[in-house]
């Protein structure tokens, strides 16, 4: 690796902690977390979130909790909880034993509502939840005051002990700090900080009936886990405030300093688990880590490798200013890393058999192939070579336009780790005319790493030995979505999926491969010599019999299936 890769970026956060270390604030510690809602699988978004946050501990040798922010017993489920541990770990990071979850602090957070009604500063308001938003007012004009404001603090103390008994029915009553409600930010105007729900958690069964709202709990985590830097995404921003009042109304040792950045939005794909929930309940894609998802779990499917994504989001870096990331980025580092670390293989997508004319019935040999030219230690290989071998359909014309410098008529190629190859001509099925085969002749004189073997011909060409060569299944896939921003015009009534890619996924059901892939196990990531790189695929691959997902093509691949008949 070279220095530039390991120098650590910085940024307005980093900024911010060393001048914190500098100054001797929280004991010289940074204790961040990564604070997500089990409500569905993590995608790339968080995987910033993530490097950010752990990276930091990483950085300033403190330390990243994981924490559940499981407040809202109807969304959530342990199959989400599992998910994401098990995403986190796969990109390389470990919060050792700090695991915690919002739920574990549900006596003490209703210790605290009980210490802010004894200072006066919260009540329980019987309105509507519809009243309490109707009330509220806009920006410009205050909202107005709930008649239930000035209930005397025994009376409050009384209700809320009633409402966490169950004596209440959901919506009837909620706990709301009294803050301002003429204030200008809208957070400010006594928020809701607890609701009456009678549903059971996942992780603390019946026992609680009131749940605290995210806002109050929050930031009482944080203070709770010791926090020293609370680092979250733009939109909460307009709650900082909030964050702040609750903690400075309250007896707390902690406070931590909440400091917002810029969330990342991809182009042709969709960033948020309400959408991505979507796709998965109805049946658009094939599962949470369908390949062409944004989460973790997908790209991990589709051979992305966690070193890349974690070049990715160093490369984007951590800024205040909303804006798109273009998915080629992304693609870019996965092909930057699997270039490095991605040992090469032969296949063929779209097979085409040519048989040599010149060599007997029976011929068989083993060939030298290079493992990876990018790493020396990798070293070589035997492929086999026999008469018959397969080319992709694409390399061959028999009418070539001018610059085709494939097989074609009367010219010569060079198969790659091979011979020097003439085609002879080419044999069509008498009822479609469709090209069944080619006649070639080779010339014996020109083995690779063979004296001789100098020879210059223009094309080289992909193959693989018919006689050995495995038949696969590979999935090919493009962008999910046909525009860049899927959601843009939500607001105009645009369903986001309606901008769907319906050729976003297409299957070559009888592709050809090398025979040492046969076995090839998911989590190893080929290149396929030519063609692009693939991994085989979780759900569908069986020893023997692969499935291969395209993780990504060399460059131009895409095009060449996107020509007029290519597919
Ligand atoms: P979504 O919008 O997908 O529903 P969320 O923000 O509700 O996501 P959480 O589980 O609450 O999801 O997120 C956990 C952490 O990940 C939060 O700190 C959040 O700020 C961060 N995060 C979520 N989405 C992104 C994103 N696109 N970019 C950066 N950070 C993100
Ligand atoms: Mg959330």
């Amino acid at each position: 690796m070279s220095s530039t890769e390991n120098a650590p970026s910085t940024d307005f956060i980093r900024e911010i902690i060393e001048k914190d270390l500098a100054s001797g604030k929280n004991d010289g510690k940074v204790i961040t977390r990564f604070p997500p809602e089990p409500n569905g699988y993590l995608h790339l978004g968080h995987a910033k979130s993530i490097c950010l946050n752990f990276g930091l501990a990483q950085q300033y040798q403190g330390r990243c909790h994981l924490r559940f922010d499981d407040t809202n017993p109807a969304k959530e489920d342990p199959e989400y909880v599992d998910s994401i541990q098990e995403d986190v770990k796969w990109l390389g990071f470990d919060w050792n034993n700090h695991l915690y979850h919002a739920s574990d602090y549900f006596e003490k957070l209703y210790d605290y509502a009980v210490q802010l009604i004894q200072k006066g500063k919260a009540y329980v308001c019987d309105l509507t939840l519809e009243e309490i938003r109707q009330n509220r007012g806009v920006p410009t004009r205050p909202g107005v005051e709930s008649p239930y404001r000035s209930r005397s603090v025994e009376e409050n103390l009384e209700l809320f002990e009633r409402m966490r008994k169950g004596e209440f029915e959901e919506g009837s009553k909620v706990l709301r700090a009294k803050i301002d409600m003429a204030s200008p930010n809208l957070h400010m105007r006594d928020p809701v900080i607890y609701r009456i729900k009678k549903a059971a958690h996942h992780r603390t069964g019946d026992k609680w009936v009131v749940y605290p709202m995210y806002d109050f709990t929050h930031c009482l985590s944080d203070s709770i886990e010791g926090i020293t830097h609370s680092v979250c995404t733009l939109e909460f921003e307009v709650h900082r405030p909030l964050y702040d009042w609750v903690l400075d109304a309250l007896d707390v040792e902690c406070h931590p300093q909440q400091i917002e950045f810029a969330r990342l939005k991809l182009s042709y794909t969709v960033m948020s688990k309400r959408k991505l929930l979507e796709l998965v309940h109805e049946g658009l894609v094939d599962g949470w880590n369908d390949p062409r998802m944004p989460t973790i779990s997908g790209i991990r499917r589709r051979g992305y490798t966690p070193e890349s994504i974690r070049e990715f989001c160093k490369s984007i870096g951590v800024t205040k200013f909303n804006g798109m990331t273009d998915i080629a980025v992304l693609e870019h580092s996965v092909r930057g890393h699997l270039n490095k670390t991605a040992p090469r293989r032969m296949a063929v997508l779209k097979p085409l058999k040519v048989v040599f004319e010149n060599l007997p019935e029976d011929y068989h040999e083993e060939l030298d192939a290079v493992n990876n030219p990018e790493d020396p230690d990798a070293g070589k290989r035997k492929i086999s070579f026999s008469r018959e071998i397969y080319i992709d359909q694409d390399d061959f014309m028999e009418d070539p336009p001018k610059k085709f410098h494939r097989l074609t008529p009367g010219k010569e190629v060079r198969l790659k780790y091979a011979y020097i190859i003439k085609c002879e001509r080419a044999i069509k099925d008498e009822a479609t005319g469709e090209i069944i085969e080619v006649r070639c002749t080779l010339d014996p004189e020109t083995r690779s790493g063979m004296p001789g073997a100098d020879r210059k011909v223009k094309g080289v060409l992909g193959w693989v030995d018919a006689k050995t060569a495995v038949s696969a299944e590979v999935r090919l896939y493009d962008r999910l979505f046909n525009v860049p921003d899927p959601a843009a015009d939500e607001k105009d009534g645009v369903d986001f999926k309606s901008h769907l890619n319906p050729d976003s996924l297409s299957i070559l059901e009888n592709s050809k491969i090398e025979a040492s892939l046969a076995e090839a196990a998911p989590g190893e990531t080929f290149q396929f010599e030519r063609i692009g790189y693939f991994t085989p695929d979780s759900r569908y691959s069986k020893p023997g019999q692969p499935v291969f997902n395209r993780t990504v093509s060399l460059r131009d691949t895409w095009a060449k299936f996107q020509k007029p008949g290519g597919k």
